[in-house]
């Protein structure tokens, strides 16, 4: 039976025919086109090699199932406040499921958590037709080809780095960022800095002190850290708009080697999307059909349906 892969939708149900014949619901807009282009993308030879080699040998338990065998888009509510990066695709998770934190314990761990903190309207992620929808919230990672040894190279992050660029810069109304393990830390870090944030402090920092950016030292990775970038209203995107910078929150991976060995607890994930729904709480809550989102005009952005309103400084509650 070929399954049928759904992701959520921005302004519609948009289905497509991939190659394989399986049916994709893609987002519509700039994060469809984005979908497609990292489905598309062969730039890490190493990687395409490997999960390419994944698909055709397959894992015993999984020799009906027809792997995706391709990079993995990101996916979830295109107006999330929510943003959780991942470090990559596991080989017979997401890389045979067409879908980030899908088909392995790593991905119902994260559901679990995101469920309990009402982001999720269930518990699990097993397939991509199973019914999952997130609200508020959406999944990508740093790396978007299942790694050997789930060790991307420098160079294959960077390679993939602009992806995860370009997500934050369509996903305007992102809050809160959840990084889950050191390297998609790292990452999140970097591309901030690249952005022209400078370092962040942490969230009871009121940042007197602090000094230039430029001076500030770079935070340590911990399970449970809670950071901001001090002055960081204006998130600069291609199109000169403003937006606010998100709060970021650490939190270990939940890999078998971080559960498995009690490093990472079920009380210490819930722990972090706990915090995240409680910075969300203090905004503005959705409202109907548009997003309002502040540019430097002084002019709110309308996004599409379903969505809400921005909570910022400069944003004006509607
Ligand atoms: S890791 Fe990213 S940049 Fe490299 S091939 Fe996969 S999608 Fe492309």
């Amino acid at each position: 039976m070929i399954p049928v892969v759904l992701q959520q939708s921005f302004t519609g149900t948009v289905p497509v025919l991939a190659p394989s014949g399986v049916v994709i619901q893609v987002q519509s807009t700039a994060l469809s086109a984005l979908a497609v282009e990292i489905t598309g993308c062969r730039r890490c030879p190493r990687l395409i090699s490997h999960i390419e080699n994944i698909a055709r040998t397959k894992r015993r338990a999984y020799m009906d199932w027809p792997y995706w065998g391709k990079p993995v888009p990101g996916f979830g509510d295109p107006a999330a406040r929510l943003l959780v990066v991942g470090l990559a695709p596991a080989a017979h998770g997401a890389n045979r499921t067409g879908r980030m934190f899908t088909g392995d314990a790593s991905g119902d761990w994260l559901m679990r958590a995101l469920f309990r903190a009402g982001f999720a309207n269930q518990p699990y992620s097993t397939h991509a037709g199973d019914g999952l929808t997130l609200t508020d919230a959406y999944i990508t990672a740093v790396c978007r080809c299942a790694p050997p040894e789930n060790r991307p190279t420098a160079e294959e992050i960077a390679n993939c780095s602009d992806y995860l660029r370009r997500e934050l810069d369509i996903l305007k109304t992102v809050a809160v960022i959840i990084c889950l393990g050191q390297v998609a830390y790292n990452n999140m870090l970097r591309l901030m800095r690249n952005r022209g944030y400078g370092w962040p402090v942490p969230v009871s920092d009121d940042g007197a002190g602090s000094g230039s950016s430029g001076k500030r030292r770079k935070p340590p990775f911990r399970h449970g850290a809670e950071y901001r970038w001090i002055g960081g209203e204006d998130r600069d995107t291609a199109a000169g708009e403003s937006y606010p910078a998100p709060v970021l929150l650490a939190s270990y991976h939940p890999s078998r080697q971080n559960t498995n060995t009690g490093v990472l607890t079920e009380e210490m994930f819930d722990a972090v999307f706990r915090r995240a729904r409680m910075y969300l709480s203090a905004l503005p809550s959705r409202t109907a059909n548009h997003v309002h989102a502040p540019s430097r005009s002084g002019k709110s952005i309308s996004q599409g349906p379903s969505t809400y309103t921005v909570g910022s400084r400069n944003a004006k509650s509607r």
